[in-house]
């Protein structure tokens, strides 16, 4: 215990209760020395209701972790960052590329750590098809990524307004994986964004990209699955069929089973970031969220029936 890295957790939503603050008690690298959230708490430890006052307050805590929703996330990480603090950002990193860019640059000019975490990528399917990949001519992809919204994110008002995302919110899980597993860029063909008549952002989305090498990439995003949930990838190559199934967690090739096991992508995110923060090194891969702002550049707007969640 006394070796762990003293860490801020900041926002005490879903996420940070459901899974930083049991990954990090079940790892072996950091302890939730304070919360900071306006209404959420850290139970054991010392509890801050404004970001400013926390980063004046305890200078010794070196680490901070951004759990907030995206449109918060830039004012607090170059507070952070400006106060020489370590900092580990939630998915979507930000709410534009240019907010992204200028995170990373500050970071690097302070000497400070930035990671910008995509969850998916933990999953325990996505390395080895990462690596299965590597050698294989790809010739399609195909993303079905659908869920219920009122299921997974209740409440959450935030992730209908501009800078929330909408279905890219869950969407850009199944990218920050195919660009995880793809090698080279992923460009943006045509989009199709499906907008509630009463919302501010896409309920749907339905994405044509190509690989560089011309392997079209299809992507269908929907918040209105009811019943079973789907997040599959499934990529056609020269050697056969490859499957992600079930956000990533399990993978099929030829329609083997080759990897399934506990969830590990906290646990994962913490490893990471302690290496990171002892090697003076930081990881922000941006081409996600680029594929989302392609997508909004190149989309035709639709309005669909009202939607009350
Ligand atoms: P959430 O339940 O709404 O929690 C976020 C917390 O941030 C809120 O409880 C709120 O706590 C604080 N906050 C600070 N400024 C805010 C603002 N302007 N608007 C709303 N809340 C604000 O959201 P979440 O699901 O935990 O998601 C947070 C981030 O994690 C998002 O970027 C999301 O994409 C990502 N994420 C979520 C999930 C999931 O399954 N929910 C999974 C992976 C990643 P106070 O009111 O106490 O300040």
């Amino acid at each position: 215990m006394a070796d762990r890295i003293p860490l801020a957790l900041v926002g005490i939503g879903k996420i940070a209760r459901d899974q930083h603050i049991p990954s990090i008690a079940g790892g072996d690298d950091f302890v939730v020395a304070a919360g900071v959230s306006r209404h959420g708490k850290v139970e054991g430890a010392e509890n801050f209701t404004d970001f400013n006052a926390f980063l004046a307050a305890r200078p010794d805590i070196k680490v901070v972790s951004l759990c907030t929703p995206p449109e918060v996330r830039f004012d607090m990480a170059k507070a952070a960052i400006a106060a020489g603090r370590h900092v580990l950002m939630e998915k979507p990193p930000a709410t534009t590329l240019g907010e992204a860019e200028a995170l990373s640059e500050l970071a690097a000019k302070a000497g400070v750590t930035l990671f910008a975490t995509w969850h998916s990528r933990f999953a325990l399917g996505v390395e080895p098809a990462r690596q299965w990949l590597s050698d294989k001519v790809i010739q399609s992809v195909s993303i079905v990524w659908k869920e219920d919204v009122r299921r997974w994110h209740p409440g959450q008002a935030w992730i209908w307004e501009p800078g929330g995302f909408g279905v890219f919110d869950p969407g850009i899980n199944a990218l920050s994986i195919l660009t995880e597993i793809i090698p080279g860029h992923i460009m943006v063909e045509t989009s199709v964004l499906e907008f509630p008549e009463n919302k501010k952002q896409p309920i749907a989305a339905s994405i044509a990209m190509r690989t560089v090498e011309g392997a079209p990439v299809t992507a269908e995003f929907d918040w209105r699955q009811e019943g079973p949930q789907t997040w599959d990838i499934t990529v056609q190559t020269n050697a056969g069929e490859l499957r992600l199934s079930k956000g990533g967690s399990e993978l099929y090739i030829g329609g083997n089973e080759q990897a399934s096991g506990p969830d590990r992508e906290y646990a994962g995110i913490y490893e990471r970031f302690a290496k990171l923060i002892r090697s003076h090194q930081s990881d922000t891969d941006y081409q996600p969220l680029r594929i989302v702002a392609d997508s909004f550049l190149c989309g035709e707007r639709k309005v669909v029936a009202h939607f009350e969640d």
